[in-house]
């Protein structure tokens, strides 16, 4: 990132995937501006062209991509072509797909590893073939849909649980590496969203409060506004951190150990 995104320029060329329907959508929505151009991606092109419609209608420019994640040819052609028009200055990661909800042991192994390829290996592949242009550009900001299951423990969904704990380092070696050269990388847990991944899930039946989507908004705007680019390497959560206590951080600086996934002492 140059000094004029340290002073918190904000990105015009982001990159969403899971932008066809719930958390996805709701962001790219929220992004979309007459200064921006969105790529949006989902496994058909088709199913991105409503969101694409009100982004649009919102004033962005808008290429949809279809793209299966996890398939790693499949996400080269998507790279190939989103590069052919420069790299994007934002990646958000957003597909995913939820976990089995079964005791690890009784997991379906193939199954299990196909959470892997979603939810992990396809961001690692986006990082690892556009960061290197970013960072020719001078960085660039990677906002990663987190979660609780990224920092907690539980007995059920473990390929879940797995993915998201991964992607939490992911994110940290990529901020401990690109930061100096710019790159700014943010994990959001968005608490729980009523999407269609949550309603097919037994741990959220019978819920009644859910997250508002606008909390999620407010917080990948404000980071893709350069509002949030201090907190780089930390954990937030939507719903329960208020966009203003994290831009007076952002603003204040945080250390080096707040909100990181790290070993922490002995309890005595
Ligand atoms: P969702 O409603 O099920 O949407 C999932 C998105 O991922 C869709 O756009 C889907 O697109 C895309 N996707 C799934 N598999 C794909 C594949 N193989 N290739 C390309 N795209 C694929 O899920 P959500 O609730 O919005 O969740 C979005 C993200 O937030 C996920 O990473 C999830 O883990 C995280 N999260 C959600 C919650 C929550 O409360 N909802 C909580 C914590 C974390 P197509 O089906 O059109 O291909």
């Amino acid at each position: 990132m140059n000094t004029d995104q340290q002073a918190g320029i904000p990105a015009n060329r982001i990159l969403i995937t899971g932008a066809s329907r719930g958390i996805g959508a709701y962001i790219a929505e929220g992004l979309a501006n007459s200064s921006r151009t969105l790529i949006l991606v989902a496994r058909k092109a088709s199913h991105l062209d409503p969101v694409a419609s009100a982004c649009e209608t919102a004033g962005a420019d808008v290429c949809i991509l279809g793209c299966d994640l996890s398939k790693r040819e499949s996400i080269a052609q998507m790279i190939k072509v989103v590069l052919s028009d420069g790299a994007p200055d934002m990646i958000v990661n957003c597909a995913g797909v939820s976990g089995q909800e079964v005791a690890p042991w009784e997991s379906d192994p193939d199954q299990w590893w196909q959470t892997q390829l979603v939810n992990l290996r396809a961001p690692y592949l986006i990082q690892r073939w556009l960061v290197p242009t970013m960072l020719e550009r001078g960085g660039g900001r990677i906002l990663d849909l987190s979660s609780g299951a990224a920092v907690t423990d539980f007995e059920t969904s473990s390929d879940y649980w797995t993915s998201k704990t991964a992607l939490f380092r992911l994110g940290s070696s990529m901020h401990v590496a690109g930061f100096e050269r710019g790159l700014r990388v943010l994990e959001m847990a968005p608490g729980v969203v009523q999407t269609d991944m949550t309603r097919h899930m037994k741990m959220h039946e019978g819920r009644t409060q859910w997250t508002d989507p606008e909390d999620v908004v407010a917080i990948a705007s404000a980071f893709a506004d350069g509002k949030l680019d201090g907190l780089s390497g930390a954990f937030v959560r939507a719903g329960v951190d208020s966009l203003g206590s994290l831009i007076e951080k952002s603003i204040a600086g945080i250390g080096g150990d707040e909100r990181r996934l790290r070993v922490t002492p002995w309890a005595k």
